[in-house]
C-alpha cells in the first residue's frame, strides 16, 4: 500500500463569475521514503493540490476525490478526530515564507513546546529539551540561547530552519515542502535544501518538494510531477524525465532553465501565460502556447498511464519500457 494515494482529486473555487478549476483530476501515488518533486508556473495548482491533502482550501473552495488516503485512511471522509491525528503529526508542511508563518508574538520556544506538548504529550520540561535538539538538528547555534528569540528577531534562513524543525518534531513520515527555498537570499537557498535532503534520508520520512524551479526539484525528487492550468501534464522518474521529456511543456520548462542555455545571451522563454477561469481552452489547456499543436489538440489531451508514469498529450508516443505515453 502506497504512503499516499490521491485519486481523482479535484478542488474548484466557484464564483458570480464561473468555476476556477484550480486542481483538475489530479492522481498520485508516493511511497514511504521517496521524494515527489512537483513542478509548474504559479497557478498550476501544485500547492493547492497539498493544501487539499492537509484541509486547508478556504472557502468557498469545494474538495472532491475518489479518495486521498494517507496511509490507508481517507482523510477527506475520516473524522476530525483521526484527521487531526494524522495532519500536524503524521504529515507536516512547511511553508515559502517563514517570517509569515512564525507567529510573530511568542517566541521560539512558546511555538515548537506547544506543537510538542499537543502531539507528543511531553511536559514543558521535556519539550524544551527536545525544541534544543531539534534546533541543534537543524544547524542552528547556540539553540538554548535562540529558543526565547521573537520571530522578528532571526534572519529569514534561521526562521526556515526553525520551521523546519517544527514541521519534524513530530517525527512525520511525508513532509510537504512548499517552495521551502524562495523567499530566501540565493546563498541560503542551497542550505536549506541540503538540510532538508539530509533530514529526509536520516529520517526515512517521504518528501513532497513543491517549487517553479526545475533546478531545485533536479536536486533531491527521485521522481517528478509536472502541473500545468491544475493537471498533471507528466509524471515520470526524475532521471527519466530531465533526460527525455515527453511533453512539450515539461520540454518548454527544461529549455527554461539558465543551466540549458548552452551559453546563449537569452534564455528561453513560454510566451503567454497560465489560463485562468475565463480564458480556459476547450482541448488541450496548454494548446495556446504549444509549438506542437495539431488540429486533434483542439480536444481534451487524454491522460496516458503506466506503473508510477503519466503523460497528457496527444502526441505521447513512446509507450516502452513501462512508461507513459
Ligand atoms: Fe501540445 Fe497538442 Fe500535446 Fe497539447 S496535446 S501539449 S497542444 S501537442
Amino acid at each position: 500500500m502506497p504512503l499516499l494515494d490521491i485519486a481523482g482529486l479535484h478542488v474548484d473555487f466557484p464564483s458570480h463569475q464561473g468555476v476556477l478549476h484550480a486542481v483538475d483530476d489530479l492522481s498520485l501515488q508516493l511511497e514511504e521514503g521517496e521524494v515527489l518533486g512537483i513542478v509548474g508556473e504559479s497557478g498550476s495548482g501544485k500547492s493547492i493540490s497539498m493544501m487539499a491533502l492537509m484541509g486547508l482550501i478556504p472557502f468557498p473552495g469545494r474538495v472532491r476525490a475518489q479518495h486521498v488516503r494517507f496511509a490507508g485512511h481517507d482523510v477527506l471522509t475520516a473524522s476530525e478526530v483521526t484527521r487531526r491525528s494524522i495532519v500536524g503529526s503524521d504529515i507536516a508542511m512547511i511553508f515559502q515564507d517563514p517570517m509569515t508563518s512564525l507567529n510573530p508574538c511568542f517566541t521560539v520556544e512558546f511555538q515548537m513546546t506547544e506543537t510538542l506538548r499537543l502531539h507528543k504529550g511531553m511536559t514543558q520540561k521535556q519539550a524544551r529539551m527536545r525544541a534544543c535538539e531539534l534546533l541543534e538538528q537543524v544547524g542552528i547555534a547556540d539553540p538554548a540561547r535562540r529558543l526565547s528569540a521573537y520571530p522578528h528577531q532571526l534572519s529569514g534562513g534561521m526562521s526556515q530552519r526553525v520551521m523546519i524543525a517544527m514541521a519534524i518534531a513530530c517525527q512525520p513520515r511525508l513532509l510537504i515542502a512548499d517552495e521551502p527555498t524562495t523567499a530566501l537570499d540565493v546563498t541560503v537557498q542551497a542550505q536549506i535544501l541540503d538540510l532538508l535532503a539530509t533530514l529526509q534520508k536520516e529520517q526515512g520520512m517521504a518528501m513532497v518538494l513543491i517549487s517553479h524551479n526545475m533546478g531545485v526539484v533536479s536536486e533531491v525528487a527521485q521522481r517528478v510531477a509536472v502541473m500545468y492550468a491544475g493537471q498533471v501534464v507528466e509524471l515520470q522518474d526524475a532521471d527519466r524525465l530531465f533526460d527525455a521529456p515527453q511533453h512539450p511543456y515539461t520540454q518548454a520548462l527544461l529549455q527554461a532553465m539558465p543551466e540549458r542555455s548552452n551559453g546563449q545571451a537569452r534564455l528561453h522563454t513560454i510566451a503567454g501565460m497560465v489560463p485562468g477561469m475565463l480564458d480556459r481552452p476547450s482541448g488541450c489547456l496548454f494548446a495556446p502556447r504549444c509549438d506542437r499543436a495539431q488540429a486533434i489538440c483542439t480536444k481534451p489531451a487524454p491522460l496516458r498511464r503506466a506503473p508510477q508514469a503519466q503523460v497528457r498529450c496527444h502526441l505521447a508516443v513512446d509507450t516502452s519500457h513501462g512508461h507513459a505515453a
